[in-house]
């Protein structure tokens, strides 16, 4: 039988996402990001560092 597995894969959840590092150039922008539990962790594109605001929506 096929079906029953779906649990075995974490839900995406949809984000908006803020870099708080300083130098970064998009720091303080908001992102809407696609992300997979379970730790929903996102790093950000151009600095590299986990973005430190997750805000589900
Ligand atoms: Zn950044």
């Amino acid at each position: 039988m096929v079906g029953a597995v779906e649990e075995e894969f974490p839900p995406s959840k949809q984000f908006i996402a803020v870099c708080r590092t300083g130098e970064c150039p998009v720091a303080g922008i908001e992102f809407e990001v696609t992300l997979y539990g379970p730790n929903y962790a996102c790093i950000c594109g151009r600095c590299g560092q986990a973005h430190s605001e997750l805000i589900e929506l």
